[in-house]
Formats: structure tokens, sequence, C-alpha cells
């Protein structure tokens, strides 16, 4: 019998109620998540969760046996995928869902760019060097094993190799966004990135739209608005890092501009943001209804039935 960790303390009174919920968005050890995705599987069934999508960053290869588990399980599991898009200054995480998981040219897209994070993670193992912290992209790949490399695994030898107290000391100092070491990876920009998703009849759904990063409610709104015209279906509005207000923003924005609501916690689970639960996010009451699930029915339908 696996056991599953408690929800974090202050979900308190919220804890025991999942049932009939769902959980679309998380991260398994194929990308920078610590666990399996048959293992995600088993806890959203455990918590009573309905529904859940497995959505590692730029790989679906957790998918067809997070599916498999799913089955045995009665959970159903949507495929899902979180794939970075490159902006002038930043990235942003667009989520597509409902790829047929035999749509191998899906995943080989998402290959060749992971390919080009390579360049990308070698050129900031090469200034971290250059600043004083030798490291080799060995030991960055050593420290991913089977994941997709990425800047959490930079960070973990930072912290290794006692140069950063903490991994979030190592972003903080030297690899976040607007850090020293950063460098952005060649990837999809967004109006290539939808096209490719509704390419493939998948469903795209911007994760977490205050990581958008325009300011307030009203520029987001504007940039909805052109990713929309893009072929954008849906938006994140159910998020941890969202306030009521954002969440009631976004909701807003969504139904003017004929988007559809998502929701979900981002578990990654071991040392990334440790205070998300599967399902419970920061707690608080922190959930997402089933009813998100027609909306994206719907958007599947679409998705589908557009050329
Ligand atoms: P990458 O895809 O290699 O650019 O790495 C992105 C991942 O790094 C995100 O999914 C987070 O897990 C983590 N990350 C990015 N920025 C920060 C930050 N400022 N603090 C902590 N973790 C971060
Ligand atoms: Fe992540
Ligand atoms: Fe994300
Ligand atoms: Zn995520």
């Amino acid at each position: 019998m696996t056991t599953f960790p408690p929800p974090s303390d202050f979900n308190g009174p919220h804890a025991a109620s999942l049932a009939g919920c769902v959980d679309l968005h998380m991260h398994s050890c194929l990308s920078d998540g610590a666990n399996t995705p048959e293992y995600l599987v088993e806890w959203a069934a455990d918590l009573g969760l309905k529904a859940i999508s497995l959505t590692d960053h730029d790989t679906t290869r957790g998918i067809k046996q997070a599916i498999r588990r799913g089955h045995e399980l009665g959970v159903e599991v949507i495929p899902g995928v979180e794939i970075s898009v490159k902006l002038s200054g930043g990235t942003f995480h667009l989520l597509a869902y409902y790829y047929n998981p035999d749509d191998t040219a899906f995943e080989a897209t998402l290959r060749e760019i992971a390919a080009k994070r390579e360049t990308r993670n070698r050129k900031i193992v090469q200034a971290l060097t250059e600043h004083g912290m030798p490291i080799t992209y060995e030991e960055v790949l050593q420290e991913a094993g089977e994941a997709v490399v990425g800047r959490p695994h930079i960070a973990a030898v930072l912290e290794r190799k006692g140069y950063v107290a903490s991994r979030q000391e190592a972003f903080d100092k030297w690899i976040a966004d607007d850090a020293p070491c950063y460098f952005e990876k060649d990837t999809f920009g967004p109006e290539q990135a939808l096209r490719f998703v509704r390419e493939h009849k998948a469903v795209p759904v911007i994760a977490h739209p205050i990581w958008l990063n325009r300011g307030g409610l009203d520029k987001t709104e504007e940039y909805l608005k052109q990713l929309k015209a893009w072929g954008l279906l849906g938006l994140e509005a159910i998020y941890p890092d969202h306030d009521e207000v954002w969440t009631a923003g976004l909701i807003e924005i969504a139904q003017r501009l004929g988007l559809v609501v998502t929701g979900g916690s981002d578990y990654h689970g071991g040392r990334t943001k440790p205070q998300v639960t599967l399902g419970h996010g920061e707690g608080g009451g922190f959930k997402v209804p089933a009813t998100v699930l027609d909306g994206l029915q719907a958007a599947r339908k679409v998705a589908r039935e557009a050329a």
C-alpha cells in the first residue's frame, strides 16, 4: 500500500473535500516533478479527484502510463503538456490539452524544442563557471536523470557544490529570469506555439496568466485578446498564485473573450514549491470544480472541428 503525503497543514478543514473536483496541472519526474505519473494518479484517486491532467514541461512521455493507471483506478486522465513559449524578455507557459497520445509528430516536435534547451543550459553552465562557480553540463545531466533538463537541476548542482545555501538562493542570485546567468530558451514564439497546438487539434490554454507579467488585469486582457486571435481557447484562471481579485477578474475576461476557464495546482512535489499539494494547491479552500470539464470539452470540440 502506498501512503500519500498528507495535505499541508494550512489546508485545514478543506483537506477532505476534493471529491468530484479536478486538478488539470501537475508535473511528474519526467519533467521537474518528484513523483512518477502512476503515483500522481494513485494519489488523485486517493483524494477522490474525478479527473486530472498530467502537464509535464515540454514532454508527453508520461501520459500513456498515467492514462493506463487512470483506467485501473477510475480517474479520468486528460492528455496534457505545458509548453515553454518565448517572449522578448521572458517566457510564458502554454498548456495543451487533449492531444492524441498516439500523435507521434506532436511529441517529435516537442523533442526538437527540448533539444534547443541543451544549447541554452550549456550557456547558463558556462556563465556560472565564469562567475566563479565551476560546474559541468555532465553534473547537471546527472542531477536531472530522466527528466527534461532545466534550471531546477542547475540550482540543485549549485547547492550541492556549496556555491549557494539553497536552490532558491541559486535562482534569486544567479538564474532567475532577471538574474545575471540567465539565458532564454530558443523555443516557440506565441503565434507559432498556438498554431502548433491547434494543428494537432489540441486545446491551448494559457497557464497561470498572472505570470504573463503584463502588469494588471487590463493589460493581461489586451494580450489575451491577441493570443485568442492566434487560436487560444482557454485560460487557467483557477491557480494557487491567483488571489480572489485575479481569479474573478480572469473569469470575467474569459467570458468577455469567449475563452474557457481551467484550473490546477501546478503540483511538482519534492522541494519545488513545497507549499503546494496535489488538488489542494496552497490550501485555504483552493480546489478546481469538475464543471471546468464542460468548458474544456466544448473547447475540445472546437479544436477538433476546426480545419
Ligand atoms: P527552465 O524551464 O529550465 O527555464 O526552468 C523553469 C523552472 O524553474 C520552473 O518551472 C520552476 O520550477 C523553476 N523556477 C523558475 N524561476 C524560479 C524562481 N525565480 N524561483 C524558484 N524556481 C524557479
Ligand atoms: Fe516546473
Ligand atoms: Fe508553468
Ligand atoms: Zn506547471
